[in-house]
């Protein structure tokens, strides 16, 4: 008959010993991670407040207000480009709001 007691204890040994496997895959990731944190993206059309569904170009865009800028369509990109510095923060601060307020709703 099995003493209880020393399956519990051999049970224990293999968790901590899973434990430290994981430690040891999640430490280098944990290490490798960049200390300049990178601007989130917008999606967000700053020039016509139309939330973008495509999430393909993540990361690549004009960084304004430390967020990454997506356009609805084709023809906003220009339409923003013409904006000054300051008129392009408003518009983006705009579409930062609306992005924040439509995932409350969520
Ligand atoms: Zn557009």
């Amino acid at each position: 008959m099995p003493d209880p007691g020393r399956e519990e204890h051999k049970s224990m040994k293999k968790l901590s010993a899973l434990a430290s496997v994981a430690f040891i895959i999640a430490a280098p990731a944990i290490l490798a991670a960049p200390a300049k944190k990178k601007p989130a993206d917008l999606w967000v059309c700053p020039m016509q407040g139309a939330v973008i569904k495509s999430h393909a170009d993540a990361g690549k865009g004009p960084v304004v207000n430390g967020r990454v800028i997506h356009f609805c369509c084709a023809g906003c990109q220009p339409e923003f480009n013409k904006l000054t510095a300051k008129e392009k923060g408003i518009k983006v601060a705009a579409a930062v709001k609306k992005e924040a307020s439509s995932k409350k709703k969520q």
